[in-house]
């Protein structure tokens, strides 16, 4: 018997099931966008599940379909939020087919204790083979040699090319697409170098890659491919002067996200014929604008973000989103859920200021090592019990905070780390001196061991009172400078005007050293960040040995 789904118009009943009160087990998955076959038969073939695909369907229909799910399975063609969700009351879990879930309103499915789960990992071989051929396209000038041939010209001296075998590659990001891209350049006889601050020395030996760091692999690559998320760091990050230090005759690839290598500095640097050639699959603003500087810049290739286009990858992420939800529902695998997990509220209500300071501490964390870690010990000295592994989980999404793609939360985080092999190790201490709550955490695996340590108070304020060997106390919010200098007169005079001049606003500024004439911290809390420019100038004042800036409520 059909179960009577009461949709409107022609939706499409791909699998249904008797549900009767006595068979409430079985679970119903919405279908919003389209979704391979495999995927849906996946789906079908759970005795516990029934699919309803309402793809074709305008709104109306989802809404009348998501009255009685448990499941949604949407693409990026449906804005998930909360006015859908009030009408999903028995809903658990939304499968994003795909990476991003910006279509998704987290908070709304969060507060809703609504689970969403993506399938990160199946458009990864094809974004890897569309690098390539851009790499390979670029290399022997495919697509201009093309355009010459239709044009009626036989050019072949004008168009000679690079060679692939023997040459270097630099990827920028050896992530999952880095990685396979890296493996297939080796096929080509490529030596490989990578700038990851996350690849462990053991997986860049797995792999044969060379590690090093980012001016390194600009100098000595014939080919820089782009593999890293867009994130506040990476934003930017191959400008002038990082196409400056490349050789005259290299090639540039971005198959990873717009935004990430300046578009004006590399039209200049093609029409200068400083750079050898460029290929892009992205670009900062999408469809490329019409009177954009790149149309006109010689030695390009562009392709309209095809990097997932293949049918193979959707049918991937069809599968990868089937599966996960189907465990979701059917086994109540929440491990690949991205969003908060169901913690009763009372008790997230207590941890929640200590999660926040072991997030804050995460963040100084990775500024200090430049997220170069192998190892992370989380300490913990107070009296909360059963809090461990929750604080781990907060220390890492703030210390992988900036350099992660899909979102980062308490339920994922450990995942992640475990993933960029970082061994994780968590150790409760009695309680330490005045505080009745201290987290500290220690990263190693990078070119030295880095400290920080913070308290919460018993009033609940947050307190920074440790950076490497200095003792401090600073709030940790808002805009920190941490300034290492040399310890001597005038070095609060010097770091003051610098900022003064810049017209940026000193809010506290703590000072600690370890003995009078040795090493001495700064913690400055500004008003605003510090521009990149700013702070180059501080580094260089005389008495400043190391800078770093740490964004903490961005
Ligand atoms: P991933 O998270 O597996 O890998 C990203 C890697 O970048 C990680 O190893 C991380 O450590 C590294 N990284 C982060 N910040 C860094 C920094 N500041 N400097 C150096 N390395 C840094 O992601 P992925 O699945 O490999 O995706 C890579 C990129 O490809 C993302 O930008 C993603 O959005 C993009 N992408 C594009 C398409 C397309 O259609 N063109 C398709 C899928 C993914």
């Amino acid at each position: 018997m059909n179960d009577g789904i009461a949709l409107t118009g022609s939706a499409t009943v791909t699998r249904t099931r008797e549900h009767t009160e006595k068979e409430r087990r079985v679970k119903r998955v919405v279908i919003a966008d389209p979704l391979s076959t495999e995927g849906l038969d996946l789906l079908g073939a759970a005795d516990e599940l029934e699919v309803v695909d309402v793809s074709s369907e305008g709104r109306e229909a989802l809404e009348e379909a998501l009255g009685d799910a448990e499941g949604l399975i949407v693409r990026s063609g449906t804005q998930v939020d909360g006015p859908l969700l009030d009408v999903a009351q028995h809903l658990e879990v939304i499968g994003r087919a795909g990476v991003g879930v910006d279509n998704i309103d987290m908070r709304a499915a969060t507060r809703r204790g609504v689970a969403v789960i993506n399938a990160p990992g199946g458009n990864t071989s094809s974004t890897a083979e569309l690098a390539f051929a851009l790499l390979l396209a670029a290399a022997r000038r495919v697509a201009e040699a093309d355009r010459s041939v239709r044009e009626g010209r036989w050019d072949r001296k004008a168009l000679r090319g690079r060679q692939l075998q023997g040459n270097t590659l630099g990827v920028i990001g050896a992530g999952r697409i880095g990685t396979e891209v890296a493996r297939r350049a080796h096929a080509f006889g490529m030596r490989i170098l990578a700038y990851d601050p996350y690849l462990s020395s053991e997986r860049a030996a797995d792999e044969r890659i060379e590690r090093v760091e980012l001016d390194e692999l600009l100098e000595r690559a014939d080919f820089v491919t782009v593999h890293v998320p867009l994130t506040e760091q990476t934003r930017g990050m191959i400008g002038v002067a990082e196409i400056a230090r490349m050789k005259p005759t290299a090639t540039l690839i971005n198959a990873a996200r717009g935004g990430i290598v300046d578009e004006r500095a590399l039209a200049v640097a093609l029409q200068q014929r400083k750079l050898g050639g460029a290929a892009l699959d992205v670009c900062e603003t999408e469809p490329l604008p019409g009177e954009h500087p790149l149309r006109e810049a010689p030695n390009l290739v562009m392709t309209p973000h095809l990097g997932a286009a293949t049918v193979e990858a959707q049918r991937e992420v069809a599968l990868e989103i089937a599966k996960r939800v189907r465990d979701a529902l059917v086994a109540a695998d929440l491990t690949s859920a991205l969003n908060v997990p169901q913690i009763d509220p009372k008790e997230r209500a207590r941890l929640e200021p200590l999660l926040e300071l072991g997030r804050r501490l995460g963040v100084v964390l990775s500024a200090l090592t430049d997220g170069r870690c192998e190892r992370l010990e989380v300490r913990y000295a107070g009296s909360m019990r059963r809090v461990l592994r929750l604080l781990a989980a907060a220390c890492l999404e703030g210390y992988l905070r900036s350099t992660v793609a899909s979102p980062l939360n308490l339920v994922n985080a450990l995942a992640v780390a475990d993933e960029r092999s970082i061994d994780v190790a968590r150790v409760r201490r009695r309680r330490i001196a005045d505080y009745a709550n201290y987290v500290e955490l220690t990263a190693t695996g990078g070119p030295r061991e880095q400290v920080v340590g913070g308290a919460l108070l018993e009033e609940g304020h947050r307190r920074l009172t440790r950076v490497g060997r200095f003792h401090v106390d600073a709030m940790p919010r808002g805009n920190l400078v941490l300034v290492k200098n040399r310890d001597m007169p005038g070095v609060i005079g010097e770091v003051g005007s610098c900022l003064g001049e810049a017209e940026v606003n000193i809010a506290e500024y703590h000072l600690a050293r370890t003995e009078a004439g040795g090493e001495a911290l700064g913690v400055i809390r500004t008003d605003a960040p510090l521009s990149k420019e700013l702070l180059e100038e501080l580094s260089g004042l005389p008495s400043v040995i190391a800078v770093r800036q740490v964004v903490l409520d961005s």
